[in-house]
């Protein structure tokens, strides 16, 4: 079943369009993260969802009923934002009963709820403190708390982990992919933090100046982006873009990286096109993820190569190393364990099996 589809939305602050004819569509259960730069529309999306902000096209529909014009109250939804937004005079457990309260719900209904979702939140020793007596983590807890409780149809969250420091993100990352796990609720989540966005997404909608570029499974957000934005945001460093030409020759299609001359040239072999390629040459990105230049040969679908180290940066757990290809800066991606040498030869291995190609002129997949 469908929980949330929003169809054909736009939204314009004054003479800025925020967002250019939006469709998504979510099933219940699924954990859909928007992802995208800041500024991008993700807050503004979401606040059209929760009825926060007005929508000057398009519809809302929540299990199928147009939403669009209903009060956020009655729209079944709970909101947890990043500066946690609890209320400072109040205690933890008055916080998290609020909303319970404002509803109407009974004493009996309260009292088990807040049991309930403060034990599983881990917050019971704390439900008679203020907000300011906790930290940083603790406050969202309550803040997720307090959404809980009222067990909304869907819960949305605007980058709720940004103002916690790195390791207790990483905590508190897995919390809500367990919460989610156990709950199975539907989630719609807000995050600039691609690393977030995969780890916790049953689907990804990457953004970019209020167009969604890809919406899509983690998977094949990261396996198969379908334009240069997205190979670009996604991975850590990013996806190589080798600049270059597609050139069809006999019954072969050849990769020519700029600069190299005719001379050098990689036959592709085994790549999905999006659809059959009519021109016989075409301007293209090649583009190979870091992780997938090896050191030693792996598969079959590996061609060898033997390129310049220009620069290694060693980071612990791995190693980047920076290549010279036909003036083009290509990085791989290495255990730590092995030897690299700057400004030498070193043998590599391209892995063709895991490549993109993009149409230099719309950026796209091809
Ligand atoms: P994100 O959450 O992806 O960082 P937002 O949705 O907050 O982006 O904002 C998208 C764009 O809309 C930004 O350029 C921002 O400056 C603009 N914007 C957001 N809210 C308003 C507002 N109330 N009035 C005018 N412009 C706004
Ligand atoms: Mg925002």
């Amino acid at each position: 079943m469908i929980a949330l589809k929003i169809q054909d939305l736009s939204k314009n602050f004054g003479s800025t369009e925020v967002l250019k004819k939006i469709n998504l569509k979510i099933d219940e259960g699924n954990f859909l993260v928007l992802l995208g730069p800041s500024g991008c529309g993700k807050s503004t999306l979401l606040n059209i969802i929760a009825g926060l902000e007005t929508i000057d096209e398009g519809t809302v529909f929540i299990d199928d009923y147009d939403v669009s014009k209903v009060e956020p109250k009655d729209r079944n939804i709970a909101m947890v934002f990043q500066s946690y937004a609890l209320y400072p005079s109040m205690s933890v457990k008055e916080n998290m009963v609020f909303g319970l309260k404002q509803a109407k719900a009974s004493k009996e209904k309260i009292e088990e709820q807040l049991k309930k979702f403060s034990n599983f939140l881990h917050v019971d020793e704390l439900l008679n403190r203020k907000p300011s007596q906790l930290s940083g983590g603790q406050r969202q807890r309550v803040a997720i708390g307090r959404a809980l409780v009222r067990e909304p149809r869907i819960f949305l969250f605007d980058e709720p982990l940004s103002n916690l420091d790195a390791k207790l993100r990483v905590e508190m990352r897995r919390e809500i992919k367990k919460l989610h796990q156990k709950l199975k609720t539907t989630v719609v989540y807000v995050t600039h933090d691609q690393t977030e966005a995969m780890s916790l997404g049953t689907n990804i909608a990457i953004m970019n100046h209020g167009i969604i570029q890809q919406y899509d499974t983690p998977e094949n957000i990261y396996n198969k982006p379908n334009n240069t934005f997205v190979a670009d945001f996604i991975g850590s460093p990013p996806m190589n873009l080798i600049s270059g030409q597609l050139v069809k020759e006999a019954n072969k299609t050849l990769f020519i990286p700029e600069g190299s001359g005719q001379s050098n040239n990689i036959t592709i072999k085994n790549y999905n096109f999006v659809k059959t390629q009519d021109e016989n040459s075409k301007d293209v990105y090649f583009g190979i993820r870091p992780e997938h230049i090896h050191y030693k040969k792996t598969n079959d679908n590996d061609i060898e190569f033997n390129l310049k180290t220009d620069l290694n940066e060693y980071i612990g757990h791995e190693q980047i190393t920076t290549f010279n290809y036909f003036n083009q800066e290509v990085l791989g991606k290495f255990p730590s364990t092995i030897k690299i040498e700057t400004n030498k030869e070193m043998k590599l291995f391209f892995d063709l099996s895991q490549i993109s190609i993009f149409d230099k002129k719309t950026n796209n997949r091809i």
